[in-house]
């Protein structure tokens, strides 16, 4: 299998994010990426690829201009402003107050963003871009016929919705890559989403849409973040309606929870005929992640992997989440690996 990589990815590393009251160090952070790239390296996957350069246009198509402008040009305004650490939001346009779009650089972070988890560094454009990037190169190569193919993009894209980032994610790779194939013809694409968290950005981009079906497995939002979305009785809108299939499992499940929902996922997007599958392929589902609550091992995701490829479908798989550094590799190789010998 292919993967498509970029070293861009170090730009972007914040340096703190508030957990249990504490400012701690961000634990979305450049290993990760470096561990699953030598993880794989190390068991000889495939090629690893630098990404072409696609522009902004396929970018575009799921973000708005006014959201990319004010993202590319962020860090600029704070560093002209004296700004000192990581541009951080703290003032959201929540239910009491106005969804305006105010002058102050600060006023408009909040409107572009939904949590305090998306720090701007001087390089997190830039980083986001290329993330990008390497999913729309990774989504080339099925374009032109590979069964499979492997973006390891970070900073990670899923919760990040058309003009708003959170979640240590600002450009939703996996929705670029799926809008790209649908622009280049196909006529259905499916989501699978196996990241530990819910995908609300995914799911709100394409909520009243029948072209994409999204599937999440997660930890139930009544629990766990992004809170407010990610719910069992969110099926789509209008057009989209039977389109959206949430499974929000409690904190602790394990593989026998786990995979009974991926086994329900699977039959849903068996049902709705895809012409092609992207995995948003998030592993803090793992039992040692250490922001998260599920309990899968290593051995699950060869399974995982085994699973999706009985699908039968040209799979793209975009990183996502995944915490647990020493593990990552491990795991989201596994998957990889379990697909490619199923
Ligand atoms: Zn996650």
């Amino acid at each position: 299998m292919l993967t498509y990589y970029s070293d861009d990815h170090h730009l972007h590393h914040g340096k703190c994010e508030l957990i249990d009251g504490q400012l701690m160090p961000c634990f979305e952070k450049p290993q990760r990426a470096d561990h699953i790239l030598a993880r794989v390296k190390q068991r000889q996957l495939g090629e690893v690829r630098a990404p072409k350069d696609f522009g902004l246009a396929p970018i575009e198509r799921i973000h708005s201009q006014a959201y990319l402008q004010f993202f590319q040009g962020a860090w600029t305004r704070w560093q002209e402003q004296g700004g000192k650490g990581d541009l951080l939001p703290f003032t959201w346009p929540a239910r009491t107050l106005r969804r305006m779009i105010p002058n102050d650089l600060h006023g408009q972070l909040g409107y572009y963003s939904f949590d305090g988890g998306a720090p701007i560094t001087a390089g997190t454009w830039q980083a986001a871009y290329s993330a990008a990037q390497v999913a729309l190169s990774a989504q080339a190569e099925i374009a032109n016929g590979a069964h499979s193919a492997f973006a390891l993009c970070r900073p990670p894209g899923h919760h990040a919705a058309a003009d708003v980032m959170g979640g240590y994610c600002y450009l939703n790779n996996a929705a670029i890559a799926t809008q790209a194939f649908l622009d280049q013809g196909c006529k259905k694409v499916a989501i699978l989403d196996v990241d530990y968290h819910h995908g609300n950005g995914t799911q709100d981009i394409f909520y009243p849409r029948s072209d994409v079906l999204f599937a999440s497995i997660h930890g139930d939002p009544a629990e766990e973040f992004p809170f407010f979305l990610g719910y069992a009785d969110e099926l789509g809108e209008g057009e989209g309606k039977g389109c959206n299939f949430n499974y929000p499992l409690p904190m602790g499940s394990s593989w026998e929870a786990w995979s009974a929902a991926l086994e329900q996922a699977c039959q849903r997007i068996g049902e709705y005929g895809a012409e092609v599958l992207v995995v948003s392929l998030g592993v803090d589902t793992y039992m040692d992640d250490p922001i998260s609550q599920f309990k899968l091992d290593s051995p699950d995701y060869l399974a995982m992997g085994r699973r999706i490829a009985a699908l039968g479908l040209p799979t793209l798989f975009i990183m996502e989440g995944g915490y647990a550094v020493e593990a990552i590799g491990v795991n989201a190789v596994n998957v990889l690996e379990g697909f490619e010998g199923a």
